[in-house]
């Protein structure tokens, strides 16, 4: 694909004024996306829309984590796991670009964390499950071994440590990729178009209203299926139903200066508080740590990480690596989303509240479909599109098992040879091809960095508005590069200048360009409460 821009997002809604439509998906976060690639590789016409941007939502504030979820093996969810560990190793093969091999450590303490027999066994089913047997085997580690492996971890209580492999990603841009091979697949696709209400018919649903948010026009579009793919806000667009679909538990993150916590590989951790699994995984210079797991009740809108949480996370990441001393003021930036969990069974504990997802038919014919986790998405995709196809009488068939996904590697130096440093290079190496990049060399400042503390360059700029359909400010630096997330000031020092390239591209006056970076500078407050909060 080359061009996939603001250009392409109006002439897209034109179409969805114009053409009548077999599948309209709303929300595009992983599981709508993956939605419109399966339905599209079917040969149906689609269309894909977000109110917001795509991986706005939940699918753009996970842990990363392309993974089975080792810890569902302590539930006994075999199904589940095996499912997950499949679509891993089919995302390692399909999209070697986006989807790395990642290799985990799991400590074992007297006082903490899983009793070596059991986590033994644990990883020896998890290997079982893999078909493919794309990743090195697990192996045991003596606590000499493990401390070799990891000498910052405490080894007071080490009993020894799990080593094993799942894989990582950038969650917005693994959806942004699935959205294009959408699009290049036939869907027709906007974001910032926020489905106002379903159109009916003889109470059939037959399309939908829809709004662009960036013009403020509304319009109909006509569709034999809708496809419901709004996550946490899954209720909103269903017919009035006493109970809720969605049982929502908010978990956040936080990045810390790698050099601090001195981690070598993936680690997961079980916190000392209430013994949940927490990630310490390797981004570069930094170290995400995460997850929480509280039941949330509150405005889905308005979801952010407060001090608490951000206490638990650096409570747990000190016990078991004790130098490295994090505080509040250490933490470089901070995000909250939302799982959007099934609400069925008695689940108390909201780490026991199932992962699987689920496909609902309401009697007015709209499709809903949520649950599951990033790694599932293909599959869960697959499902839908072949009831879809049932629906519309359409041959069934399994059209992305095998697809690739996103830019194949190409060696560093095709990136380097284009007058990149070698940090940016490999860092672009994982995005983009050099054929893509060449193309925008010749823009102001191209090669050079955004900020010298990190590796993002202006031709990204570039790239995302000529593109991936950017079409903000925060489109840009949250998203796209996801600079908002690297440094401190998260993007404010250079939103100024990002937003007069953006502005300089998409024809903005000053009054837009100035609502943009205010915009920018009100995110980056609300994400950094959690310091206020603590008087810092
Ligand atoms: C803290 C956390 C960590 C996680 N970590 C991992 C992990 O490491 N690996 C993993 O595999 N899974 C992980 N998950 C699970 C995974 O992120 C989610 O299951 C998945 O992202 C849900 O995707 P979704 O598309 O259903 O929802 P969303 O990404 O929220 O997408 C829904 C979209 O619908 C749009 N929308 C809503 N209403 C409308 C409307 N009326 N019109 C148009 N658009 C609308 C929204 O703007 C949104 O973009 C994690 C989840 C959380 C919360």
């Amino acid at each position: 694909m080359t061009e996939f821009s603001a250009r392409t997002r109006a002439a897209n809604l034109q179409r969805m004024r114009d053409e009548a439509l077999d599948v309209l998906v709303v929300g595009a976060g992983i599981v709508g996306a993956g939605v419109a690639r399966d339905a599209a590789c079917r040969g149906f016409a689609t269309a894909l829309v977000d109110r917001g941007d795509f991986a706005g939502g939940t699918s753009g504030k996970t842990s990363r984590l392309v993974h089975g979820g080792l810890r569902y093996l302590r539930n006994y969810r075999f199904g589940l796991v095996r499912r997950a560990v499949r679509e891993r190793d089919l995302l390692l093969r399909n999209a070697p670009g986006l989807v790395r091999p990642l290799p985990f450590l799991i400590p074992s303490y007297a006082d903490r964390g899983p009793g070596r027999t059991l986590l033994r066994f644990g990883l020896f089913v998890y290997d079982f499950l893999s078909r493919e047997k794309t990743l090195p085997r697990r192996s045991w580690l003596s606590p000499e071994e493990a401390l070799e492996r990891e000498p910052q971890i405490t080894a007071e209580g080490l009993a020894g440590a799990g080593l094993y492999y799942d894989a990582w990603t950038d969650d917005s841009r693994l959806v942004l990729a699935v959205v294009q091979d959408a699009a290049e697949a036939g869907a027709v696709v906007a974001n910032h178009v926020q489905v106002e209400g379903l159109t009916r018919k003889e109470d059939r649903v037959v399309g939908a209203r829809l709004r662009d948010a960036m013009t403020g026009d509304s319009f109909t579009t006509s569709s034999r299926f809708v496809v419901n793919a709004t996550g946490v806000w899954l209720d909103d667009l269903r017919s009035a139903r006493s109970t809720s679909t969605i049982r929502p538990t908010k978990g956040i993150h936080i990045f810390v200066p790698r050099s601090r916590i001195g981690n070598r590989h993936a680690l997961a951790l079980t916190a000392k508080r209430d013994g949940r699994v927490v990630f310490v995984l390797p981004w570069g210079d930094l170290a995400l740590v995460g997850t929480t797991d509280t039941d949330f009740r509150g405005d889905p809108n308005q979801v952010l990480p407060d001090v608490g949480d951000v206490a638990y996370l650096l409570d747990t990441a000190n016990a078991t690596f004790p130098t490295a001393h994090l505080g509040p003021e250490d933490v470089v930036s901070a995000y909250a989303g939302l799982r959007p969990l099934l609400r069925k069974g008695r689940a108390k504990a909201e780490s026991d509240i199932s992962r699987d997802h689920a496909i609902f038919e309401d009697r007015d014919g709209l499709i809903s479909v949520t649950g599951g986790k990033l790694t599932t998405h293909r599959s869960m995709a697959e499902e839908v599109g072949g009831l879809l196809a049932r629906r519309l009488g359409r041959p069934q068939a399994i059209v992305t098992r095998d697809r690739p996904l996103g830019p194949p590697i190409r060696p560093l130096e095709e990136f380097t040879d284009l007058g990149f440093d070698e940090e940016s290079a490999l860092h672009l190496q994982r995005r983009y091809t050099p054929e893509q990049v060449r193309r925008h060399l010749g823009a102001p400042s191209a090669t050079e960095r955004l900020v010298p503390a990190r590796p993002h360059t202006w031709v990204e700029v570039e790239i995302a508005v000529h593109e991936e359909m950017a079409m903000t400010l925060g489109d840009v630096l949250v998203r796209r590069l996801g600079s908002f997330y690297e440094t401190p000031d998260q993007g404010v020092l250079v939103a100024g200048a990002v937003a007069e390239r953006i502005g300089g591209l998409l024809a903005w006056d000053s009054t837009r360009t100035d609502r943009e970076i205010r915009a920018h500078e009100d995110l980056v407050r609300v994400h950094q409460a959690f310091r206020v909060d603590h008087g810092g």
